[in-house]
């Protein structure tokens, strides 16, 4: 018990239902993933548990975790909590020259992975696209032909055991002269179709629809609401994606900021059947030390400003911090996962009510059972 299923068996248990599936980035564990958990078993709603590459690999990433430390801290919150339907997600598996040591030194990460007991993969060489060629297809041949090379990697590294997969089209949060850069109907269904042609078959495609990764900041450093995901443009590519008969539903990233009541309204359940919420669970830690760890939070605080500060010239001081932030993780290593019961206990709390509400704008209470419904069906 409390292993993680495979990812691909939840998307398809819960796919063209009315469904987002929540997919957190917990780069802070302790109290976070219990209060997750809790919430999700309480609701009777499936969720994943994911950590990109640059927060989580071999060399520990920013978080200071390998992807062992990740999965035995997951696994160990799932257990506390005694919760059995949640998928183990490597995010942002990204390759941003597609050349051969990049996808060696990208082997060696899923290596890793794989035997840490994740069960679902984003491949992210979104960043290989060639803008001069006039052709899509033409495009997208780096990407094409990197995802499929990695997926089947991933595939012979699992040996027959199932898995989730994710690839992604359109850099997220990219912007031009213009704005948001997003990701077309056509290019979509042009990068599905030469995967499936490939026999790569991928269960969600990530997009750029005109969310940003982390907070936002207007020009006098104050977080504002993210409003910029583009829901018609997401709906037709959610749409063109079934009326080729392509079975790849869409991937929501960087949902922080955004305001629930509008996720509960207005996202396109079905068509967005998973949701990344990363940066708000960082939020609620860093802003429980500010009453519950003052001291801990101001060095954090310093050593942003002192590192990042002078890069950043110009930029408001909270800007430099809350974009920088997620960098002192690595640092503070230690003293973050050394905190008190007490604060533990607090972040727990909060982690499991903003988890609630999470789940009720996404409508997945009651999908864990469902998953569990279909998984015994195969047996
Ligand atoms: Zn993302």
């Amino acid at each position: 018990m409390n292993e993680p299923i495979p990812g691909n068996e939840m998307f398809e248990a819960l796919m063209d239902q009315d469904v987002i599936i929540m997919a957190v980035n917990v780069r802070v564990t302790p109290g976070v993933a219990e209060g997750i958990f809790r919430a999700a078993r309480d609701l009777d709603s499936a969720v994943m548990f994911e950590i990109a590459k640059s927060e989580c690999n071999v060399g520990r990433g920013y978080t200071g975790m390998c992807p062992e430390d990740y999965a035995e801290q997951i696994k160990a919150a799932a257990e506390k909590v005694g919760f059995d339907c949640w998928a183990l997600h490597a995010d942002h598996i990204t390759l941003k020259k597609g050349d051969e040591k990049d996808v060696a030194d990208t082997k060696r990460l899923i290596d890793a992975q794989v035997e840490a007991g994740f069960t679902s993969f984003a491949i992210d060489a979104s960043y290989l696209f060639d803008v001069e060629a006039e052709d899509l297809r033409v495009a997208l041949a780096g990407n094409i032909a990197v995802t499929t090379e990695l997926a089947k990697y991933i595939e012979s590294r699992m040996e027959g055991t199932p898995f989730g997969l994710e690839v992604e089209v359109g850099e997220i949060g990219k912007k031009n002269e213009q704005g948001h850069v997003l990701t077309s109907p056509e290019e979509a269904v042009t990068y599905v179709k030469a995967l499936n042609e490939n026999g790569v078959y991928p269960q969600v495609l990530a997009i750029a629809n005109g969310s940003t990764h982390g907070n936002i900041y207007d020009e006098h450093g104050k977080m504002v609401e993210q409003v910029s995901i583009d829901i018609p443009q997401t709906k037709a590519i959610a749409k063109a994606l079934r009326d080729n008969g392509l079975h790849v539903r869409i991937a929501q990233h960087g949902i922080t900021g955004t305001p629930r009541e509008l996720i509960n309204t207005m996202f396109p359940r079905g068509d967005i059947i998973k949701g990344n919420v990363g940066t708000f669970w960082q939020n609620i830690v860093l802003d429980t030390f500010k009453v519950c760890q003052p001291e801990l939070y101001k060095d954090i605080y310093d050593w942003t400003l002192e590192n990042y500060g002078p890069k950043n010239p110009g930029k408001p001081d909270s800007v430099v911090f809350g974009k920088n932030v997620k960098y002192a993780l690595k640092e503070f290593y230690d003293r973050i996962h050394g905190m008190d019961q007490e604060t533990t206990s607090t972040i727990e709390a909060i982690a499991y009510a903003e988890a609630r509400v999470f789940i009720k704008a996404f409508g997945s209470a009651g999908s864990a059972s469902k998953v569990r419904a279909a998984l015994e069906k195969k047996q």
